[in-house]
């Protein structure tokens, strides 16, 4: 191998590997970023992040006192977000009033929430929360307005509305 092609084949040998590494760390940043990403914190970064009564309640499966939160009285058009992640869980068309003291809606953003079934109290309830951090918001349960049947009983302390800019 004479001088030149020498060069050649080293720069191949160097410039290769970080091709690949470049594409990977841009790979890590979509999902990072990305709505369908998941949204992960220590459980130190959790407890800085949030209120007490907020971690008990996306941390620990808590319940806000009935008839505590603000949201109740949100009548604008807007977007309610989890306060863990951001991610936007219910549309303002869809809440309604359901006089239980739960900011409450008939259904949630496509792929928003996952469900699992919780045996808390005698009778199986449907747990939810927030698909891309994990955090608890609520139960489901059948007893909510058409068209779904469904009401969404969430915590409004764990809730950030944000209104549509008019
Ligand atoms: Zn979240």
């Amino acid at each position: 191998m004479n001088r030149r092609n020498f060069m050649i084949a080293a720069a191949a040998v160097v410039a290769v590997p970080m091709l690949a590494s470049r594409l990977r760390a841009r790979e890590s940043v979509a999902v990072a970023e990305g709505s369908g990403g998941k949204f992960a914190l220590s459980d130190a970064e959790w407890r800085d992040k949030l209120s007490a009564l907020q971690y008990r309640i996306l941390r620990e499966e808590g319940t806000e006192r009935a008839w505590t939160s603000d949201l109740l009285k949100e009548k604008r058009e807007g977007t309610y977000h989890c306060v863990g992640c951001d991610q936007a869980l219910f549309t303002s068309e869809t809440k309604y009033d359901s006089r239980t003291g739960w900011p409450s809606f008939f259904d949630v953003i496509d792929g928003a929430v996952g469900t699992r079934r919780d045996f808390k109290l005698v009778l199986p309830r449907t747990e939810y929360h927030c698909s891309r951090c994990g955090g608890h918001h609520g139960h489901v349960f059948n007893d909510g307005p058409k068209p779904t049947g469904l009401r969404y009983c969430n915590n409004g302390a764990v809730l950030r509305f944000a209104p549509t800019a008019d």
